[in-house]
């Protein structure tokens, strides 16, 4: 289980970092979104998605405010590649496609993109702007990708200040309950 020592770890060395552009910090950020998932009854897999769906930002070296200096950090794919050797594509997938999700939400849901925060907004253009008809038929045959729309959404709820969680510890015990179901 040393990935899960491993995880820990990132959010106490790294997790005090800023949640690009938002006034909370990339820990409070992972444990609202896992928060919201958990109390949507969401299944475990999801939880952990959403727990870690930005790992990638803390695994890579990029400065917090890449996206205001233009730079796209494809944090989604850092996240993915780091995610789906240990805890498999159910985790890994939607991670991967919570920007896309992004992306797609703003075509598809008229009120999405004025809920969106700024640095979501600024970030978005970045990231290739709202898809286009073809782009959301393609993403609707992905595997997965009501996940990681679900995903998205906790994503985008999880940036309020002062908000009461579950600390890491308590979701330790979905990480370990996927390790143990992928290797048994
Ligand atoms: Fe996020």
């Amino acid at each position: 289980m040393k990935i899960i020592e491993d995880i820990v770890s990132l959010f106490a060395q790294r997790g005090d970092s800023l949640y690009g552009g938002e006034l909370i910090s990339q820990r409070d950020h992972a444990l609202q979104a896992a928060t919201l998932a958990e109390n949507e009854n969401a299944t475990p897999l999801l939880i952990v998605a959403a727990l870690l769906h930005d790992i990638g930002h803390l695994v890579h070296d990029l400065p917090e405010n890449a996206s205001n200096q233009g730079v796209d950090d494809k944090h989604e794919s850092v996240g993915e590649a780091y995610l789906e050797s240990t805890f498999g594509d159910q985790v890994a997938t939607p991670v991967r496609l919570h920007v896309s999700a992004k992306r797609y939400l703003c075509a598809a849901d008229d009120d999405y993109l004025a809920c969106l925060s700024e640095a979501s907004q600024v970030s978005l253009h970045l990231q290739g702007g709202p898809f286009t008809v073809a782009e959301m038929n393609e993403f609707e045959s992905l595997r997965y990708w009501r996940d990681a729309v679900r995903l998205r959404r906790w994503d985008d709820l999880a940036k309020v200040e002062g908000v009461v969680t579950p600390s890491i510890e308590h979701f330790k015990d979905y990480m370990r309950d996927i390790l143990e179901t992928q290797n048994s």
